[in-house]
């Protein structure tokens, strides 16, 4: 186990329903901590920047106008596996194929409309949350000292 942090954004479709709030519940029940958030309406550069791993996919496109199309909330979680269990709490990218009390099987219309994004890794987490936070802005919860989250 590992204490990590990842990204995750509340996409338009979850802000429109306005579940900001029962999304963020889930997060600390399961001991994640927001170390970090803001709402932004993102740019289309600014959202094909952000998924620019996915530009050669056919539903880059798609993707990119629904991401812009309202506002999104976008967080930083600290916790142990935080990665991992954030993924856990999002269930799988399908709705359809989502776990029952999933966020996406509870909230998400379609795999357009999924409700959430998550960082897949460390390495990716890293670059995701940087885009959006400087480390000024990150306000980390665990003690150096007591090595405890
Ligand atoms: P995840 O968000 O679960 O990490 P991916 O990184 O594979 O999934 O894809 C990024 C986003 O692109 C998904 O959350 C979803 O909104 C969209 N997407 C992925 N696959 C498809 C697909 N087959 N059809 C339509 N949209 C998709
Ligand atoms: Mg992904």
């Amino acid at each position: 186990m590992m204490k990590e942090r990842t990204l995750s954004i509340i996409k338009p479709d979850a802000v429109t329903k306005n579940v900001i709030g029962q999304i963020y519940s889930r997060f600390e029940n399961a001991g994640l901590k927001i170390i970090a958030a803001r709402m932004v309406h993102l740019s289309y550069a600014d959202a094909e920047k952000f998924y620019a791993v996915h530009k050669n996919q056919f539903f880059f496109k798609n993707l990119i106008k629904f991401m812009i199309s309202g506002p999104i909330m976008i967080q930083v979680l600290e916790g142990e596996d935080a990665i991992a269990k954030h993924r856990k709490l999002m269930g799988e990218t399908d709705p359809k194929k989502a776990d029952k009390g999933t966020i996406r099987s509870d909230f998400s219309e379609s795999i357009d409309a999924n409700t959430i994004h998550g960082s897949d890794a460390p390495k990716t987490a890293a670059i995701e949350i940087a885009f959006f936070f400087p480390e000024m802005n990150i306000y980390s919860r665990y003690s150096i000292t007591s090595g405890t989250p």
